[in-house]
Order: C-alpha cells, then sequence, then structure tokens
C-alpha cells in the first residue's frame, strides 16, 4: 500500500479521540502535536481563531470563553432537540445550545460573528484534527477512515456521524461500533482455542455499551449488543458539580450555577477528584476565588462518591443481563469480561461487574483509552486492501441494535427486522392498505421494542403516489427495509399494482445543500486556520531573529530593542506586519555586517 492511501481507525469519542494506524504487523496509535495519545473532543472560538483538541480544552481549563468552547457533540448528534436526554445536557452546558429544525445546534462568536453550528459541524472539525495528527505523523495524506460509534446508536446518530465525516473532507469506509473494535483489539493477537464467549463492557465519558461476541478462528460475531446512548462519565461529573453547588449555596447562600465560568470550573475540579478516586479513598477540591470571590475548598471520599453515582452505576448491569438473554448465554459461559472505556477505571464498577459475574475478575489486557481506535484500525486496514496473514481471515460479523418496523393500523408496530439481525441485512414485507388519502399511501419508519408506535423513534416516512382506484384493503404495497455495513437503514417501497417505487426521505439528516454549505465552510475554517498559524509563525521569525541579532551584534542594539518593543505593544499584528518588520531587520543587519566587514 502506497503512504499516500493510508486507511486510519478513528475512536469519535464523547470526551476524547484517539486515532491509529495498522503499521509493521502491529496497530500504532498516533500521539498529536502535544505528544498526547488522546485528543479531546473539544472545539473553541475567539476573536482571531479556532482552536481543537487540548488547546481548546486548555482554554477552557483556564477559564476564559466558556460560552465558546464546545464539548460533548456526540451527546448531540442525531438527535431531536426536544429529546429529555438533549434537554437534560443543554442545562449543564456553558454554552447555548437551541433548535434549528427540531435539532440541537449551539451558537458561537468566532471572529467577531456569530455562528450557528451543528453537531455534525463540531465533530467533523474533531474528525479533521484527528486525520491531521495522522497526517503529520506518517508524512502522507489520510483520507480513507474507519469511524467507530457506540454500538447503540441508531439510525439517525449513525448516519448523522457519517455525514460529519463528509463535512470534513474525509471517505468513511465503514462506521463500526466501538465494542466490536475493542473486541478485535482483545481477540486479534490472542491465541483463542474454540469458541469463546466474550463480553465487552464499554463504559466511556458519555455512552455505554455492553456486547456479547463469540470468537473463533479469527471470525467475531457479536451476538446481542445492549447500553445506553446517554450514561457515561460525564453524568457522574454532572452528579458531583450538582452536589457541590448545593454545598456551596448551603454554605454561601450562593447560587453559582448561574456562572458558566464557575461551573465549568467546578466540572473540571469535579471530574479531576473522579480520577483521584480511582486510586486513593479520598480527594480535595480547591477553588480560589470560584464566585463572588468566595474560595471553594472542600473533600468528597470514595464512598460519598459512590453513593452520589450509585443508581447510575446499578444501571450498568440491566444492559449486561439484556444481553445474556437475548444472546440466550448463561453468565457462566462467559469466558472473559473485557473492560473499555476510560469509566471502567472506577473500582466500584469492576467490583460490581465482578461480583454479578460471582467473582470473575474482568480481564484488563487491553488498553481502555485506545483499544477502540486499535480496532477501528485494523479494520481500516482490511477494508482497503490489506491481505497480510493475520488479516486475511478476520471477519466481523456484527448487529443491528434496534428492532425496525412501519406503523399499521391503530398505531401498531409492524416490525420487519428484529434487534440484533446480523447486518447487512435486507427484508421485505407486503402490506395491504387502504390509501391516506385519494392518491397516496404515507409509510412512517419507526425504531424500537415497544408494540405502539408512539412509544418508539419516527425515523423518516415516504410516500406513494399515483396510486390507482383499488376497493378497501385490496391494495398491496411492498415494503423493503435494507440495513447496510454501517448499520444505516435505507428503505424503499413499491405499489405492486404499478411497480413504482418510492424511496425514503430522512428529515432527520442534513440536506445535500447543508451538507455542502458546511463543506465550503469547513474550508473556510481551514484557510482561517492557515492563516492564523502563519501569522504565529511569522511572528516567532521576527522574535527568534531579534532576539539572536541582539545577542550577536551588540552594535545594532537601539534597532533590534526598538523592535522587541514594537513586538511587545503589538501581539495582534498581522503577519504582513511581522513580515516588514522582520525585513526592515534583515536589510539593517546586512547594512552592518557590510559595514563591519
Ligand atoms: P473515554 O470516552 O473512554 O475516553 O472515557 C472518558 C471518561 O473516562 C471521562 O468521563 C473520564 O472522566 C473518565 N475517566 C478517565 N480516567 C478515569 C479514572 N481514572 N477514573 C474515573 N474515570 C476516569
Amino acid at each position: 500500500m502506497s503512504v499516500s492511501s493510508k486507511a486510519i481507525g478513528i475512536d469519535l469519542g464523547t470526551t476524547c479521540s484517539c486515532v491509529g494506524v495498522r503499521k509493521n504487523h502491529g496497530v500504532e496509535i498516533i500521539p498529536n502535536d502535544q505528544g498526547n495519545r488522546t485528543t479531546p473532543s473539544c472545539v473553541s472560538f475567539s476573536d482571531n481563531e479556532r482552536l481543537v483538541g487540548d488547546a481548546a480544552k486548555n482554554q477552557a481549563a483556564m477559564n476564559s470563553n466558556p460560552h465558546n468552547t464546545i464539548f460533548d457533540a456526540k451527546r448531540l448528534i442525531g438527535r431531536k432537540f426536544d429529546d429529555a436526554e438533549v434537554q437534560s445536557d443543554c442545562k449543564h452546558f456553558p454554552f447555548k445550545c437551541f433548535s434549528k429544525d427540531g435539532k440541537p445546534y449551539v451558537r458561537v462568536e468566532y471572529r467577531g460573528e456569530e455562528k450557528e453550528l451543528s453537531p455534525e459541524e463540531i465533530s467533523s472539525m474533531i474528525l479533521l484534527k484527528m486525520k491531521q495528527t495522522a497526517e503529520s505523523h506518517l508524512v502522507g495524506s489520510c483520507n480513507n477512515v474507519v469511524v467507530t460509534v457506540p454500538a447503540r446508536f441508531n439510525d439517525s446518530q449513525r448516519q448523522a456521524t457519517k455525514d460529519a465525516g463528509i463535512i470534513s473532507g474525509l471517505n468513511v469506509l465503514r462506521i463500526i461500533n466501538e465494542p466490536s473494535a475493542a473486541a478485535i483489539a482483545y481477540g486479534l493477537d490472542r491465541k483463542v482455542v474454540g469458541e469463546q464467549n466474550v463480553l465487552i463492557f464499554d463504559l466511556g465519558g458519555g455512552t455505554f455499551d455492553v456486547s456479547l461476541l463469540t470468537i473463533e478462528d479469527g471470525i467475531f460475531e457479536v451476538k446481542a449488543t445492549a447500553g445506553d446512548t446517554h450514561l457515561g462519565g460525564e453524568d457522574f461529573d454532572n452528579r458531583l458539580v450538582d452536589h457541590f453547588v448545593q454545598e456551596f449555596k448551603r454554605k454561601n447562600k450562593k447560587d453559582l450555577s448561574c456562572s458558566p465560568r464557575a461551573i465549568r470550573r467546578l466540572r473540571t475540579a469535579c471530574e479531576r477528584a473522579k480520577r483521584t478516586l480511582s486510586s486513593v479513598a479520598q480527594a480535595s477540591i480547591e477553588i480560589d476565588s470560584l464566585f463572588w470571590g468566595i474560595d471553594f475548598y472542600t473533600s468528597l471520599t470514595r464512598a460519598r462518591f459512590e453513593e452520589l453515582c450509585q443508581d447510575l452505576f446499578r444501571g450498568t448491569l440491566e444492559p449486561i443481563e439484556k444481553v445474556l438473554r437475548d444472546s440466550k448465554i448463561d453468565k457462566a459461559n462467559v469466558h472473559e469480561i473485557v473492560l473499555v472505556g476510560g469509566s471502567t477505571r472506577i473500582p466500584r464498577i469492576v467490583k460490581l461487574v465482578s461480583d454479578f459475574f460471582n467473582g470473575k475478575k474482568p480481564n484488563k489486557s487491553i488498553n481502555p483509552d485506545e483499544a477502540v481506535a486499535y480496532g477501528a484500525a485494523v479494520q481500516a486496514a482490511i477494508l482497503s486492501g490489506d491481505t497480510s496473514e493475520k488479516l486475511q481471515d478476520l471477519l466481523l460479523f456484527d448487529v443491528h441494535p434496534h428492532s425496525l418496523g412501519i406503523e399499521t393500523p391503530g398505531g401498531v408496530m409492524s416490525v420487519l427486522i428484529k434487534r440484533n439481525a446480523t447486518i447487512p441485512t435486507e427484508k421485505g414485507e407486503t402490506f395491504s392498505t387502504l390509501p391516506h388519502d385519494q392518491r397516496g399511501v404515507l409509510i412512517q419508519v419507526y425504531e424500537g421494542e415497544r408494540a405502539r408506535t408512539k412509544d418508539n423513534n419516527l425515523l423518516g416516512e415516504l410516500e406513494l403516489f399515483g396510486i390507482p382506484p383499488a376497493p378497501p384493503d385490496h391494495l398491496q404495497v411492498e415494503v423493503i427495509f435494507d440495513i447496510d455495513a454501517n448499520g444505516i437503514l435505507n428503505v424503499s417501497a413499491a405499489d405492486k399494482t404499478t411497480g413504482n417505487i418510492t424511496i425514503a426521505n430522512d428529515k432527520n439528516r442534513l440536506s445535500k445543500d447543508d451538507i455542502e454549505r458546511m463543506l465550503r465552510e469547513a474550508e473556510q475554517y481551514k484557510a482561517d486556520d492557515e492563516a492564523a498559524a502563519a501569522r504565529i509563525q511569522s511572528k516567532n521569525d521576527l522574535e527568534l531573529y531579534s532576539y539572536n541579532l541582539r545577542d550577536s551584534l551588540t552594535r545594532l542594539g537601539m534597532s533590534v530593542n526598538e523592535t522587541i518593543q514594537w513586538l511587545d505593544a503589538s501581539q495582534d499584528a498581522s503577519k504582513e506586519e511581522f513580515d516588514d518588520k522582520l525585513k526592515e531587520l534583515e536589510v539593517i543587519a546586512q547594512a552592518a555586517v557590510h559595514y563591519q566587514v
């Protein structure tokens, strides 16, 4: 494979993202420009620049600009603004989240202008950062990617993640499930004798997945998956934030929840305390001048933390029971429990899982932060034609996490594809139905497990027109559901009498025009970033030249000192101004050298 066609795997996480590439018969996890192997999924905007990753998170930690620093886009992507989860998240966000066409958008100020951004655009910025990280390390372009999503992600969330890839100009080879990617990382180099039942318990920053797979001779077959797309470390952080807001109120009679800056600082301190509690029994929180100039010094024990999150922790056991039930595998027959995701470092969670499996110790052999990107990189290599001995026999059979069907009379959900069906798959069914008006038939597509469609999630609808007159119930409509390898559903319907076929249009998806506009804007952001980087480079060049000159040519002291003073006073100067100053100084220096000679 040529360097220019390297395929990479990206774990697009709620809090952090990670990128890997298959290299030298293994997988290399690629460090970013700060030397870190994971990059915060965070984007911040200011008067003169856009920052992505560590730089954006550091800015948030320094407590400047909380309104314009966006995180948690993964908790919003592919959802409706009215979703209870979105509503509850919005209460905790220091940035503005609002409804546009029923979808959540964020509002930021960038270069003095107000910008409205979709979660797809924010995610595309993170994907682009991961691609650039890979490209600068591998010295070549990395356009082909496999991106991972939580196994429980529904159709809209998968489609929106794919759109994020398109907006960032990437060629998305495949969307794969995070626990399945982790299973590949676990099983690839392991000598597995016979069939093994492996349970992947993946608890990250914002999502929770459990998948049960059988692994045998390089074949990874997902039997069932369950979880919660809205449970993770950030929910534990939220509990701590709420707890300390109350404590602050009790102690100081002031409500700090009205200050985004104070909340942001408190959240950072809570997350740090939570991590500390994974290794020691008590953590302290010390924040100077948190609100109204009041210092906040307090502490938290591990026992109190566990008590505050008790119901959330216990809630992780139900999906385990569900996958065991769905796959008809007894817990005694689970050979390995593999922990993935940063939140599986919490001792109470490890204990709960171990107790559930009657004391069986979870396997901790894979890196919980990197396993998903590792597996994605392996898939990327396979999909781009790597036929090395180890990969040529590797096969992953994944499943769709939700039942899919259409509404039939009386608001009843008629299921075409049951949850945990192996993908890709296609299923057609003929319905005899009544036109909903003189001319057309409306087919509404739902996902979910409930018997009534009103309790399930409406994915989209399609309308068949030009229906010829027919006696009641004589109209034959064939509905075809086709789920591709990404887990994305395509629906078509055919009127059997006329043969007319209609393809569903997905109302929740970004339109083609939207995607094209976002692509153009992404190019503009990229150009702005490059211009900002070039300006900083010119400033550095001038600074370096001035200081070197001051040390080597003391006779030039006056001119150099003037330039250094100008630099101090002109932090916001343009690239051209820095370049002009550099040229001026070079001419003076050359003249001085000439004079000396
Ligand atoms: P991931 O999405 O897998 O990167 O997981 C990120 C989540 O793991 C964040 O909510 C972190 O706060 C959490 N996390 C990372 N390290 C620890 C730790 N040592 N103890 C508790 N939670 C952690």
